[in-house]
């Protein structure tokens, strides 16, 4: 135990008042977990605060919350023993210290209470079981019974107990270990990672929403395939994202091979990772390439192809997110786009470039072209300089080509140029499907560039196509 004094990290006026609703309800408190850990690491200090009481950490909260000036909110979690309440820009949790048992079929312990040492133990990793002291005579005191301050030091994540148990109890901590690894770039212990590996079934017992809440977290750190990485390697992946899984390995038919496309799209994501902090983006950049592995197929004079596969990769998007209960709404519709895209502009950077397929692709990406482009650059992972900076230089090109083509036909928020409501008036039409004819095929006219995105040049060719449908 470290007799050092951590005051800094406590010198928040809300320590004392802590402190104080404590002492009069004569319990022991103490600042532990997250907030100590990115403390020590030089985070900043944190604006989330885990508080435990050795007693009610509800009763706790309510006293904290009856000296605050602003008497805030107490949230109550009965069933956990937990309490919560924000004050000013902090968010302070409070639970009674507490010792915990587990059952081999499920996450939910048998709770008693316990001593701080007790809670301690419960913990997932000694990075996150320091705990500071804001009692009278300990004041700002460490305690570190794992030594958790060595390992902050020495970059490793390491179980307090023996990880067998403690990955056993609750299986949720073998994604948190893994996502600590990647947020923080540490090492995962040999035998903690050991025992990942040996207990990645029990990952079945955890539900979607918490594996996708660590799976985010992987994801918004600046070098996601850390996470990925080490999801392969401990064999957790199959049981998560089978879809990028099936992605791994080089396959050899008469000389030709093909690319591993689960490290190279590891690599898509961390360029991306670089480019762009949208998360949805970054999900699309993981799964941009999942429809090659049911689409690959070799052929002997082409070699491998993987014909159709934004197509099919885009349909298994949403399968996807159904099946780990993530959201079915606009942000998996933006992530099937991007898959379904994820070609488009490569195409464009090979050829010869029109203006007709550029004002498609604008067309089709709508406000999305910026992502699409930012896509398709983090797509470049060859190691060849020369090509490397080709392709580069390429997309530069089709880059300058979007802005031209836009700057000319405003394309990318495209609205027809002549209503239905006047081809109605024009033609003397009803609702009709002659109408819908009618306003594609200005549409396509413009896309084509066989006129311009102008009215009255569409006006003119609506009559003229009017006409020849004999209207
Ligand atoms: P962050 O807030 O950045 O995700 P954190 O360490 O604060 O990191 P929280 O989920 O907020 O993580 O949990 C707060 C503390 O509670 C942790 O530091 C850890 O001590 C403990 N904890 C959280 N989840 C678990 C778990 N599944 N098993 C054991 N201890 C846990
Ligand atoms: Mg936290």
């Amino acid at each position: 135990m470290t007799q050092d004094n951590y005051k800094d990290a406590i010198k928040d006026p809300i320590f004392l008042v802590i402190a104080e609703a404590a002492a009069e309800l004569n319990v022991a408190s103490y600042v532990i977990g997250g907030f100590v850990r990115d403390f020590l690491l030089k985070r900043g200090i944190p604006k989330d605060i885990d508080v435990v009481a050795v007693g009610s950490g509800i009763e706790l909260a309510q006293k904290v919350a009856s000296k605050l000036p602003t008497n805030p909110k107490v949230s109550v979690f009965k069933n956990f023993g937990t309490a919560m309440l924000k004050y000013n820009d902090l968010e302070l949790e409070f639970v009674g210290a507490r010792k915990e048992s587990y059952h081999e079929d499920s996450r939910k312990p048998i709770v008693e209470n316990g001593s701080l040492e007790d809670d301690q133990n419960r913990r997932d990793f000694t990075i996150n079981a320091m705990a500071i002291s804001l009692n009278k005579n300990t004041y700002g005191q460490l305690l570190d019974p794992f030594n958790g301050i060595n390992d902050l030091a020495n970059k490793i994540i390491k179980t307090p107990l023996e990880p067998g148990v403690t990955y056993s109890d609750d299986p949720l901590r073998m994604m948190r270990a893994i996502r600590f690894a990647t947020q923080l770039q540490f090492n995962i212990e040999e035998k903690s990672f050991l025992s990942i590996t040996e207990n990645k079934d029990r990952i079945n017992i955890i539900s979607k929403e918490r594996i996708v809440d660590e799976l985010n977290k992987i994801m918004n750190s600046s070098k996601p395939s850390i996470g990925f990485a080490l999801l392969h390697k401990s064999k957790l992946l199959p049981f998560i994202l089978p879809e990028l899984s099936a992605l791994q390995g080089i396959e050899e038919i008469e000389g030709h091979k093909h690319k591993d496309n689960f490290w190279h799209t590891l690599e898509v994501v961390d360029n991306i990772s670089e480019n762009t902090d949208n998360l949805w983006l970054r999900w699309a950049a993981l799964l941009h390439d999942i429809g090659k592995a049911p689409t690959k197929k070799f052929h002997k004079k082409k070699g491998w192809t993987f014909r159709g596969h934004e197509f099919i990769g885009s349909k298994m998007v949403y399968k996807l997110f159904k099946r780990l209960r993530m959201p079915l709404n606009d942000k998996m519709k933006y992530v099937q786009k991007m898959v379904l895209m994820s070609s488009r502009p490569i195409v464009l950077s090979e050829d010869f470039v029109t203006d007709s397929a550029v004002r498609r692709l604008i067309f089709d990406a709508g406000e999305n072209i910026e992502d699409l482009m930012i896509l398709c650059e983090a797509d470049i992972t060859t190691k060849n300089t020369k090509k490397q900076r080709k392709f580069r230089n390429n997309f530069k090109l089709v880059r300058q080509k979007i802005v031209e083509v836009e700057e000319r036909d405003q394309i990318r928020n495209f609205q027809p140029p002549v209503t239905g409501e006047e081809i109605m008036k024009t033609f003397n039409l009803k609702p009709s499907k002659e109408i819908g004819i009618l306003k594609e095929a200005i549409k396509e006219a413009i896309l084509d560039g066989t006129i311009p995105n102008d009215y009255n040049e569409a006006y003119n060719f609506m009559l003229k196509k009017g006409k020849e449908l004999g209207l």
